[in-house]
Order: structure tokens, then sequence, then C-alpha cells
């Protein structure tokens, strides 16, 4: 038995090195991977190549709504393989005909266009402002404002709209007509609109990437009242805050305004990637035949998956999502840390280095994101409550 549970460590830990070494030699260094191989996972849990446990508080980035191998997402996941997996947009589908009218029924949204990624989900939003406000206004109407601090992706487009300069360097020069404003700045962003021809403001609700920075909600009211006085196209990216991420379906809902356009990906899809752009009655149909495509979007296997995680988004289960992020600011602030963010996004404020607290918590088997300088909790949405707590455990020895 011994020298069985010995072969199998000596093999196991051979996978890891030649996992990690083949993977150094050949991936594209753009990743510094923690010194970790995840080779299996199941709900909140997933395991190294040794065995051992972790509690997943990453969610693979706010990707993995209901956490890993979830029986019934596996289910609408494999059974659309076995009918139709891809076929093109040149036809319908019934997969992306029943997920749009879900996403529109549910938002009071128009339309829907479907891409893979967030960026491509952002990258879509700006084409429908310029183009609304080159028919609407003129074309010299081309300005979109973002926010200091924002994320919006890594495609040249994306990172002009990202506000940090840190991302834009080497990669000049980036889409023109981008400019920046602080968040929270109301009298600064009415100076913007003022001075300038602007198309749209694109804004997150909680500044992810950013160190999960919640806007103020008289803020929030502002950037749309602005928009509606101007005929402005008000963005929303819902990339990470979307999909029941706060505690409500969309970010946006927390705050009674109705944005333009709301763009999502990371969870829509529950671990499958899928971007989609929904666009109001106001600009519908700004998009026309051969204005926009994408070979993937909304491919069977991805929207039924999404379909799957959209028809599990009740209000109990929204309700539930709430409730737990209620219980760890309560548990952390407690504890003696400054809590930020909405719902199950959630930002902690350390007071040593977060790398430090991360490399803790990991050893103790539990595993959390950084954002700047905090610390990043993602849950899966449905993260059963004595894991959380347990999880919570471990964080609050970490911080100390
Ligand atoms: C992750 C993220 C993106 C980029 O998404 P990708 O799928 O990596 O392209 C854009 N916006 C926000 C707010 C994000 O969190």
């Amino acid at each position: 038995m011994k020298a069985l549970a010995l072969w199998f460590w000596l093999t196991k830990s051979e996978d890891n090195m030649s996992i990690k070494s083949t993977d150094e030699r050949y991936v594209a260094h753009t990743y510094k991977r923690f010194d970790l191989a995840i080779v299996s996972g199941s709900g909140s849990l997933c395991y190294d190549d040794s065995g051992k446990e972790y509690i997943d508080l990453t969610s693979g980035i706010g990707v993995n709504a209901f956490g890993y191998a979830d029986p019934v997402w596996a289910e609408a996941v494999a059974g659309q393989a076995k009918i139709l997996q891809h076929t093109s947009n040149l036809y319908y589908t019934a997969p992306c005909a029943e997920l749009a009218e879900i996403l529109c029924t549910r938002t009071g949204m128009s339309k829907v266009f479907f891409s893979n990624s967030g960026a491509e989900a952002n990258e879509c939003a700006v084409k429908v402002a310029r183009k609304y406000a080159a028919e609407h206004k003129g074309s010299e109407y081309y300005n979109i404002i973002t926010l200091n601090k924002s994320f919006h992706g890594r495609t040249l487009t994306t990172l002009a709209a990202t506000g940090q300069a840190n991302f834009h360097e080497k990669f000049t020069p980036l889409t023109e007509g981008f400019l920046y404003v602080d968040a929270n700045d109301t009298e600064g962003l009415k100076k913007l609109v003022g001075e300038n021809k602007v198309a749209g403001i694109l804004i997150e609700t909680v500044q992810g990437e950013g160190g999960v920075n919640a806007l103020e909600p008289d803020f929030v009211r502002a950037v749309d009242d602005i928009c509606k006085e101007n005929d402005i196209i008000f963005m929303v990216d819902e990339v990470q805050t979307g999909n029941g991420r706060t505690g409500k379906l969309y970010s946006y809902m927390h705050f009674g305004v109705q944005p333009d356009v709301v763009s999502t990906a990371k969870g829509i899809a529950g671990g499958l990637p899928m971007g989609a752009t929904l666009m109001s009655e106001k600009c519908a149909d700004v998009l026309g035949y051969g204005d926009h495509g994408s070979t993937f979007g909304a491919n069977p296997v991805c929207a039924a998956a999404a379909i799957s995680v959209m028809n599990r988004m009740d209000d109990k289960f929204l309700s539930e999502v709430t409730a737990k992020g209620d219980y760890i600011r309560k548990r952390i602030e407690g504890a003696g840390y400054a809590v930020s963010g909405l719902g199950l996004m959630v930002g902690i404020t350390p007071k040593k280095p977060v790398s430090e607290v991360i490399a803790e918590c990991m050893d103790k088997g539990v595993l959390c994101l950084s954002a700047k300088e905090k610390l990043r909790l993602l849950p899966p949405l449905n993260i059963p409550m004595e894991l959380l707590e347990k999880a919570v455990d471990i964080i609050v020895e970490a911080l100390e």
C-alpha cells in the first residue's frame, strides 16, 4: 500500500513538474502564475495535482458562477454539444434566440449582440455609441468618456478605454477619442462633456480590476442624467458586476438608472467564453447588416450554458448572494479591516502586503485574488455557507 501511495505521489509530482515546465517553455509569458496546477474541481472546491483541496474564492475571476463542474451546467453543455455545437451566424439557432429573449425580457433592453469576451462586448458598445452619434449629431462626435482606474479590456480600443496609463505604455498609438475623468467627480464630468463632442460615457458601477471601488450612487445617477440631457449613449460595463455578482442580475439595477448599452461577459455562461452587448430601444437598430460580426458569437454550446445560468438566477438566488456578501462584510469589518464592493464582489484592505495574505490563504487551502493593493474575493455565487464560513476564518487568520 505504502509503495503504491509513494508511486502515485511521485508520478503526480512529475506531472506537476511537466505541466509547469512545458507551460513555461511554450506558453507566452503574459501571466505570472502561482506555483499551483489545478487539475479538477467540484462546486466551490478544487484540487491540485497532489490532491490538496482548496476552497476557491476566485471563480476563475468571476466566471464560474456555479463553481466547478456544476451538474446542471455540465448537462446543459454536454447535451447541446451532442446536438449542435456550431453553425455560424448565417443561420438561426434556438439557443441564441432563446438566450437573447431571456436577456431582453429580464433587463428591458431591446436587442443583443453576442461575442466571446468582455473586451469584445465593450468594443461593440463603443461602435454602437459612435455610430449612433455619427448618425444623430455628426461624425465629429466620436469621443468616449471613461473613468480613471477603470478596466475595460486588452484590445487596442478597450485599452484606450481603460483609464490607467500604465496599460497604455508600449502599445501606442491606441484608438483615438477617449477622455478620462475621476470616479465620482460629477463637476469634472460635466466640464468634459461641455468642452468636447461626446458620443458615449462608459462606466463600471464597481471598478473591479481597479481595486473593487464602488461608485457613489449619486454619481451613477448623475452620469445617467448627463447622458439623457445631452443625447449621449450611457454604457455600463457589467463584464465583472453582471450576471448576479452584486446581488442583482445586473448591477445598474441597484441605482434606478436605465443604460442605453450594457456589456457583459465573465460569468454569463458559467465558465465558457461568451460576451454580450445589450442595447436599449434607443439604439436597438444602430447596428445594421454587416456593421459587426463574430464567428463564434452565440455559439450554441456557450448559449445553452448561459441559458442554464440565467434560468437559475431568480430573486431568491440573488437575495442569497446579497446575504453571503453581507456575511463576509460583517466578519471582515468585525476583525478590523475595511471592506469595499457590492454583493459577492468584495475588496478587503489588508494591513500587510496583499501577496502575503494570498500566499498564507493558499497554504491553508483558500484561493483569493488581488485588485491593486486589496484582497479581492469573487466566490462562486452558490458557495455553501459552511464553506464560506471556513474560508472567512482562514482569511481573518491570514490578515492578522
Ligand atoms: C475582465 C473585464 C474585462 C475584460 O474581459 P475579457 O473577457 O478578459 O476580455 C472588461 N471589463 C471589465 C469590467 C472586466 O472585469
